[in-house]
């Protein structure tokens, strides 16, 4: 049988738009609004390496100001061109728009094997293309604000951030620029592992409701599901990690680029990560049997799919001989509109992307309102707790008409077990 062609990414993702707006009720010319990608920067831009210049090309597109800052990761990785940026910028439009964070959407890509250059040459290259984005306000903390995506992390957003502060040495928002920054760089706790954590926290959610693990064939709760996860980067890494050592399920399967392994009793999700940042790989790993082929293992039995690698993976090619009943969209797209409805028709349920890893954006915002606000989070917090406890304190001290000891403060203030420690003060206190 040959399969039908399938649309690209950037169709595709309008083809879902085509099927949610057919659910309401919009007048054509806005839906046509809607949908388009407002504009795309396309840059080539020459950085002097190794003797000799190279030239790279990167993208920054946006694809809706309906709230600025628009929002959205860059991405590093071969596979970038324009159909791909404007493709991922819709999402994130619709992403946030779900979540509530108020930004429109945006994503930049550049093209490169960030494993063929040294850090000292990638972070020449990547502030070149953050000058490049910098000098047009597509970097800019009011107006577009990136985020890690795949081959880019904590390290490349420190070094964007930099470059912003150099060109922009009066702005006191400097820091609110890009988001997942390192921590000591003006980043938040937990955006690096947020997007898997809300992976996690989609599941969670989705193992709480009757009707939606029948719909799936499943049932009970995530403890034991056989789960295979594709991509061990960041997305896949702690969603796997979480869900296996927080919720007890399975790992069965990890697909890499270059190759994978499986293990029906599990495999230990750190030891595989510190195997494969030691080796480069999942080959020779003790815990699992490797695959040579791994693309084959998207289609091996299991409970829970987790494709958390990149778009496309699932298409009209493989998605009648997936077994997976529940499958839920890391990545970004990795299941084509076509592939969309041959698993609809045999009745696999999906969890979407745009709400599967939107923990990403979500915890950015928090990042970009720390940077913002000036104020270092928990501090107001602190400031009202002590408030409150001393207001407690005169109270409870009224009521049994004498002060409190120094101990029993002291305790109280700590935190833990506050009723249980008025209790207990109270009847000493009465005795
Ligand atoms: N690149 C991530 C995504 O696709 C995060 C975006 C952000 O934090 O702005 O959602």
């Amino acid at each position: 049988m040959t399969a039908a062609p399938e649309p690209s990414f950037r169709d595709s993702v309008d083809i879902m738009f085509g099927k949610a707006v057919a659910l309401l009720d919009l007048s054509p010319g806005l839906e046509e609004k809607i949908r388009v990608c407002n504009s795309t920067y396309k840059v080539r831009f020459g950085v002097r390496l190794r003797g000799d210049i190279h030239t790279f090309t990167g993208y920054r597109s946006v694809h809706s100001e309906h709230k600025e800052p628009v929002k959205g990761g860059i991405r590093f990785a071969t596979s970038v061109n324009q159909d791909e940026v404007e493709a991922l910028a819709a999402l994130m439009s619709y992403k946030c728009a779900l979540v509530e964070a108020p930004f429109g959407g945006s994503k930049g890509g550049l093209h490169i094997n960030p494993r063929d250059w040294e850090p000292e040459e990638m972070e020449r290259i990547t502030r070149r293309f953050a000058y490049e984005l910098i000098k047009r306000d597509l970097i800019h903390p009011s107006q577009n604000v990136p985020a890690p995506d795949m081959g880019s992390g904590e390290r490349e957003m420190a070094w964007i951030a930099d470059q912003y502060r150099r060109m922009n040495t009066t702005d006191i928002n400097a820091d609110a620029c890009v988001t997942g920054k390192p921590l000591n760089a003006g980043g938040i706790a937990g955006r690096v592992e947020a997007t898997g954590r809300g992976v996690q926290y989609a599941l969670r959610e989705f193992f709480r409701h009757p009707e939606d693990i029948a719909a799936a064939s499943l049932d009970g709760t995530l403890k034991g599901k056989r789960i295979i996860v594709q991509g061990l980067g960041n997305v896949g890494y702690h969603a796997a990690k979480f869900l296996q050592e927080e919720d007890n399920a399975k790992i069965t399967a990890v697909i890499e680029y270059n190759g994978s392994i499986e293990n029906d009793d599990g495999l230990d999700i750190e030891a595989l990560k510190q195997h494969i940042l030691q080796t480069g790989g999942v080959k020779g790993f003790a815990g699992g049997t490797f695959v040579e082929d791994g693309a084959a293992l998207l289609e091996k039995d299991c409970d829970i799919l987790i494709p958390a690698a990149m778009e496309g993976v699932i298409s009209v090619a493989n998605a009648d001989r997936v077994k997976a009943n529940l499958i839920i969209e890391a990545a970004n797209g990795p299941i084509t509109a076509g592939a969309d409805e041959l698993l609809e028709k045999r009745g696999v349920v999906i969890i979407p992307d745009m709400y599967a890893n939107a923990g990403g954006v979500t915890v950015s915002y928090f990042e970009w309102v720390k940077n913002l606000s000036h104020i270092r989070f928990g501090r107001m917090q602190r400031r009202q707790e002590e408030a409150s406890h001393a207001l407690l304190i005169e109270e409870l001290e009224r009521l049994v008409g004498k002060p409190v000891s120094e101990e029993f403060r002291n305790k109280f203030v700590q935190g833990a077990g506050e009723l249980e420690l008025v209790r207990s003060g109270l009847d000493d206190t009465m005795r």
